[in-house]
């Protein structure tokens, strides 16, 4: 597995890839690998010639008081990960290399899709998003970019700003991997006691409790939340930040569940702010 560090070195790879027509799958991670992450990695390989993975905590996209310095980096462990998939070459710069001096760009999705959810409660997060991830699928040439529904909202302004910018990607967008336990994959999971893990199993909890509902009929966004609600104020360690049901793709707002429907929820479990979420889907008419 070729490790890339630089401008130069991963232009010159991708730019060899391509002569050669072959196709570039692109994983963008902030490393800390875990199975959810290797998914994806998974998925491009099925599909692509060649898979470019990218570990790179983006300062951009934290604000002021997140976990940017204390974010999980374990290069070593990840290269050995992706190894296993295999991964063709992974891309690890240094903040500096992304972002030297004089940089000065930042792509703004100017839509309700940053306004909500995550976007609500982290300004500037998906500015800083979009613009680490323009910057990857150019540098990378990608023809494929894998992103997973775990960051739904993170996937809808990624799709926005490829139509908008006529990039030449095909977003591919993986399911949530979860532990046995129900738990959604997540890097920042390292964060937890014990006690918090056992406690943060109560999101996926809540979320099937709707889902359930949703089973049964209920189709009133007012009401489905207010049954997540309820399973979250049943465990003590947890302090949800949003739960919050809207179309999707659109993220449209909603009274009743008659399409898609994404049902996200950002809840803190001690210090640490976990997500998750599932996309209701109005059933087919039989026959
Ligand atoms: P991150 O390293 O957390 O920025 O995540 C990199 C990519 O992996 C993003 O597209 C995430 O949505 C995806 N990802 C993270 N956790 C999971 C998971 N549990 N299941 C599926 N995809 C995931």
């Amino acid at each position: 597995m070729k490790i890339l560090r630089t401008i130069q070195e991963i232009e010159e790879y991708t730019k060899a890839v391509k002569a050669s027509g072959r196709t570039i799958g692109l994983v963008p991670t902030m490393g800390a690998l875990h199975e959810g992450h290797l998914t994806l990695m998974r998925l491009a390989r099925q599909s692509c010639d060649v898979v470019l993975a990218s570990v790179f905590v983006n300062p951009v996209q934290f604000g002021p008081g997140e976990d940017y310095d204390a974010y999980p980096r374990q290069f070593e462990d990840d290269c050995a990960q992706l190894a296993t998939v295999p991964v063709d070459a992974v891309f690890h710069p240094d903040p500096v290399v992304m972002y030297p001096s004089g940089y000065a760009t930042y792509i703004n999705v100017e839509s309700a899709i940053t306004q909500k959810l995550c976007g609500a409660k982290r300004p500037g997060h998906f500015r800083g998003v979009a613009t680490v991830v323009v910057k990857l699928m150019n540098l990378a040439r990608a023809d494929k970019a894998f992103f997973g529904q775990k960051d739904a909202q993170q996937v809808v302004v990624i799709h926005r700003f490829v139509a908008d910018l006529n990039l030449p990607v095909e977003v591919v967008m993986a399911p949530i991997s979860r532990e046995a336990s129900g738990l959604a994959r997540s890097s920042r999971n390292v964060y937890l006691s014990a006690s918090e893990r056992t406690a943060a199993l109560v999101l996926h909890r809540s979320l099937q409790a709707a889902q359930t509902a949703f089973s049964q009929g209920e189709k009133e966004c007012l009401r489905l939340k207010q049954i997540v609600q309820t399973v979250l104020g049943s465990e003590p360690l947890a302090d949800p930040d949003y739960v919050e049901l809207y179309s999707f793709p659109e993220l449209a707002d909603i009274s009743r569940v008659q399409g898609p429907a994404l049902l996200a929820i950002a809840v803190r479990i001690g210090r640490t702010r976990l997500i998750d979420n599932i996309i209701l889907e109005a059933e087919k008419p039989c026959c």
